[in-house]
């Protein structure tokens, strides 16, 4: 059954046996989801650990040497085939092992992406994971929405949906739920139809979910989506670009140690392991891997702070951000709405903010304030937060829906009048939606024909008024101030409506900036009689003429962390900027509680209409606070900052955000109220919508970006350490200072743990002490070139220095006693490379037990190499003397020293690439 567009909707529903009102019973849903499966697009099951291996084997590299291990089993060399071959193996595994562990944790990355999805079950809207939906489920789909799977819509208020997932269309679509088709027009032109895969841009709708999973219209695509391969990230890129120098670097050298070989006459053979060993030691080929690795599993450590990556990348960029650009409506504050205050013609009342709903008090007071009941019921009617029963007898109401509208209903209800019931008496027959350009919203409503069902507190405030007596219907509006009253005409005095004059217009003002002042959001509510209604009608018909009937000020308070959060941004060198669609002097008053502004500097909406991009860039990097401003300004600003060198992560919540924050470096969208539009956009979702998760985020994006320098910086010196023994021990007229498989054991075993234990270093204590990285500055940036260098010559020489001189002196110690000093060096080096710039006594030798655990074992590796005699067979070496060894680990300590001195120095010059934090300049 697919064509559920040519059945009526009341057909559609009894067919799938499901009620609009009821929804299905969890039972029932249960079962169905038992039987149709999860709603998911099928995807290809995430990489087994045989491919995985698989690849790993197939690297070119290892391929390369597979094939020297071939050939030298060709020509006899059994012990060195062997050898190689298990070294390959050991190797793969190590890889296998990380690489599994990364999918793994991006898997759980993804699985927690899915969607909610709001669904009618049991008689109640709850909130579930898009997966368990079934057919028959009663799903609301609203502005922002994805549509989760197909669905016949039966109830629709000026729906639109854009399908260019679907279709190719980008232009959303205006659905209507009461069409009912003969024919069988084509996917894009049925209009009472909903398909997954595409997004609600406007508009509210209910629909019956007809199909779900791989059955619905973008299942039977879904083939088509799934071949798009990850793009790699751009520090993989960087690295794939370095390893192709490298690649041709490596061969250069290679071909000159393979020429100076030949001609001093070794043996063709060994010069070709040689060659292929010291490629593979150059050749930096598992970065990109273990990078991977690291960011995959800095994701995962993200996601316990309640930062949720969507895309890998964002993990290396967070470390680099230099502005955090944040809404204040929930991200600052705590999204915790109440109603304080009421203000009418009047005049004001301030509510106590949590009080036990008695509701006789209740009502007696409302009666007492005819205009106050007006306010309220107005305020309840024009809007789409649910109110629900509690069992608790002293809170009995609960709100679910946006916390604006949700403190409106209660402060309602508190007072007596009961959404649900005021909604039976004055039914919504229309409506246009909140959006953040206009900042209101309209309803409209049928007046009942029988006033005695009115409550008598509101029937008293306007049944006997001339101008409602001849209305049929009620428009409600209710928004921002500033632009409701360029609409009202009148205001609502008392009984009755008296023209809007000059000095009403300055009472309003002035109270609503008065409220403002006290850090309150404030909305306005205006009502328009109607003589007639045929329905449909727009923006520009329905909102005008106005009567102004009062202002309602609520408190939203500020996060507790978020003041400290905005503290560590200060001395790491991060700017906080505030931008909401709030009242100019409600966003100061925030700001000012959380220490966000020093100077008060504030734009509007309005001021950055007048700016152009160029001359925003000039105020930009002075003022903190950005009110009442629509989503188009904050692609505004983004694009201000960023020429300004900037790195911006910005957050939004609403379907027109997605444009601002697919263009910040980093968009940040809300998890628990941003809509799923501004998720597909994003590249991070903050899972309590906490400003101080950003901050969190923006820590361990600088602790990953460090440990990706560190351990590259580590692996890239211990390969130039070899390179500079392998070059320039022939040209000391010694002979080839170290074996084939020597080289790789130390390349592909005993610095690939340390690397990855240096891939989990905690955070140096200053990471949010200094400035952020300069943008631009890459991984490579801060002289790793010239360290790599440097500390590859130390411990070259050192290694190189002891094997010449036990050559010299004829000890068949000399070449274990120069690939002793060169592993143990690589293993000091790796404890010093730690922090790039504290000493590691002031580290602490213990913090991180990984990469003790990592220098040891691969210490005992080695020492099982010197020591045991089947291994000596293999790796040619000999038993060292206490004395011996003692001289390697002396000896290898050089370069551990090396580098402390060169901290030492950097330490004190004072120059370690800390940039002085940021601070606004001081108030003008
Ligand atoms: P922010 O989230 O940045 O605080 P919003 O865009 O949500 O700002 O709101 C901006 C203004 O729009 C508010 O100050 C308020 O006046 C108005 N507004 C917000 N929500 C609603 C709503 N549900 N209905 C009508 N007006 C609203
Ligand atoms: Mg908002």
């Amino acid at each position: 059954m697919s064509n559920w567009y040519q059945l009526d909707s009341t057909e559609v529903l009894a067919r799938l046996e499901t009620n609009p009102d009821q929804g299905l019973s969890g039972e029932e849903a249960r079962g169905r989801l038992a039987r149709y499966g999860a709603n998911a697009l099928v995807e290809k099951p995430s990489k087994s650990r045989w491919l995985i291996l698989w690849e790993q084997l197939t690297a070119t590299l290892v391929v390369v040497l597979i094939v020297a291990s071939a050939i030298s089993a060709a020509l006899g060399d059994y012990k060195n085939a062997i050898a190689i071959l298990v070294i390959v193996i050991v190797n793969a595994f190590l890889g296998v092992r990380e690489e599994y562990r990364a999918e793994q944790a991006m898997a759980a990355l993804k699985r927690m992406a899915v969607p909610k999805v709001k669904v009618r079950r049991d008689s109640h809207l709850c909130e579930i994971s898009s997966r368990d939906l079934v057919p028959g489920d009663i799903v609301l789909l609203e502005a922002g929405n994805l549509v989760p799977a197909d669905g016949r819509l039966f109830e629709s208020a000026n729906l639109r949906i854009q399908e260019a997932a679907l279709t190719g269309e980008s232009e959303p679509v205006e659905k209507d739920a009461q069409l009912v088709y003969e024919t069988s027009p084509a996917l894009g032109d049925r209009l009472n139809m909903a398909y997954m895969g595409t997004t609600v841009t406007y508009g509210r709708a209910l629909a019956v979910i007809t199909a779900t999973g791989m059955q619905t219209e973008l299942g039977r695509i879904a083939d088509l989506l799934q071949t798009v391969e990850p793009e790699p990230t751009p520090l993989q890129g960087r690295l794939d670009q370095l390893g192709r120098v490298l690649a041709v670097v490596a061969l250069g050298i290679v071909t000159v140690i393979f020429l100076f070989g030949m001609l001093r006459g070794e043996n063709i053979h060994l010069m070709f392991l040689t060659a292929v060993s010291l490629a593979v030691a150059a050749v930096p080929e598992g970065l990109p891997a273990v990078v991977t690795i690291v960011l995959a599993l800095g994701a995962q450590r993200m996601l316990k702070r309640r930062a949720l990556i969507r895309k890998l990348p964002a993990v290396e960029t967070l470390g680099s951000v230099t502005v955090i650009c944040s809404d204040k409506t929930g991200t600052l504050t705590q999204n915790r709405m109440t109603v304080t205050t009421l203000q009418t013609a009047d005049g004001r009342t301030d509510l106590s903010p949590v009080r036990d709903a008695s509701l006789e008090r209740a009502e007696a007071t409302a009666i007492a304030r005819p205009t106050k009941a007006l306010l309220l019921t107005a305020g309840a009617l024009c809007n789409d937060a649910v109110l629900e029963m509690n069992d608790e007898p002293r809170n009995p109401y609960r709100a679910i829906g946006d916390p604006t509208e949700g403190a409106l209903i209660l402060a309602a209800a508190r007072e007596g009048f009961v959404k649900t019931d005021l909604e039976r008496i004055f039914p919504r027959v229309d409506e246009i939606p909140f959006d953040s350009e206009r900042k209101r919203m309209t309803t409209v409503h049928r007046l009942p024909a029988d006033w005695r069902l009115v409550p008598p507190g509101l029937a008293a405030t306007f049944r006997d008024h001339r101008s409602m007596a001849s209305a049929t219907h009620l428009a409600v509006t209710k928004g921002a101030m500033d632009n409701l009253l360029q609409v009202s005409t009148h205001v609502w005095a008392g009984s009755h409506p008296v023209p809007m004059d000059e000095a009403w217009r300055q009472q309003i003002l002035g109270g609503n900036d008065q409220l403002a002042r006290e850090g309150l959001r404030v909305l306005g509510v205006a009502i328009r009689p109607l003589e007639t209604f045929a329905g449909n009608h727009g923006e520009e018909t329905l909102e005008r003429h106005l009567i102004f009937v009062g202002l309602v000020g609520m408190i939203d308070p500020p996060r507790p962390e978020v003041k400290e959060a905005v503290a560590t941004c200060r001395v790491a060198g991060l700017r906080a900027l505030m931008i909401t669609g709030d009242h100019p002097l409600t966003a100061r008053h925030i700001a000012r509680q959380l220490a966000m502004t020093t100077n008060g500097k504030l734009l509007t909406g309005q001021d950055l209409d007048k700016l152009s991009v160029e001359e925003l860039e000039d105020v930009v990097e002075s003022a903190a606070v950005y009110a009442r401003v629509s989503p188009e300004h904050k692609l505004k600003i983004v694009e201000a900052l960023q020429n300004r060198g900037h790195i911006v992560a910005m957050t939004g919540d609403g379907v027109n955000d997605a444009p601002a924050l697919k263009k910040a470096d980093i968009g940040v969208a809300m998890g628990i109220t941003g809509t799923d539009v501004s998720k597909e956009a994003s590249d991070m979702v903050l899972q309590d919508d906490n400003f101080a998760t950003i901050v969190a985020a923006v820590e361990q994006g600088r602790i990953i970006f460090d440990n990706i320098r560190k351990f590259i910086k580590y692996l890239l010196s211990c390969n130039s350490g070899e390179l500079w023994v392998m070059l320039l021990g022939p040209l000391m007229g010694m002979p080839l200072p170290l074996l084939p498989i020597q080289i790789l054991w130390m390349n592909l075993v005993t610095d690939g743990l340390p690397a990855l234990a240096l891939g989990v270093e905690p955070a140096e204590k200053d990471i949010m002490q200094r400035g952020p990285h300069p943008p631009g500055e890459g991984i490579f940036g801060q002289h790793v070139a010239r360290d790599i260098m440097w500390l590859g010559i130390l411990m070259g020489l050192a290694s190189l220095g002891v094997g010449y001189i036990y050559w010299q002196a004829g000890e068949a110690t000399w070449q274990t006693m120069l690939f002793t000093t060169l592993t143990f060096s690589q293993m000091s080096l790796a404890m010093t490379i730690r922090s790039q710039r504290a000493s590691l006594f002031s580290i602490g030798l213990l913090t991180n037990k990984a990469l003790l655990a990592a220098v040891g074992l691969s210490t005992l590796l080695h020492l099982g190499v010197v020591y045991l005699p089947f291994m000596q067979a293999i790796f040619e070496t000999a038993t060292l003397s206490a004395r011996d060894l003692s001289v390697t680990l002396a000896l290898s300590t050089v370069v551990f020293w090396g580098y402390e001195a060169q901290k030492w120095f950097e330490r004190e010059r004072g120059h370690n690439g800390a940039v002085t934090p940021s601070r606004d300049p001081p108030a003008r």
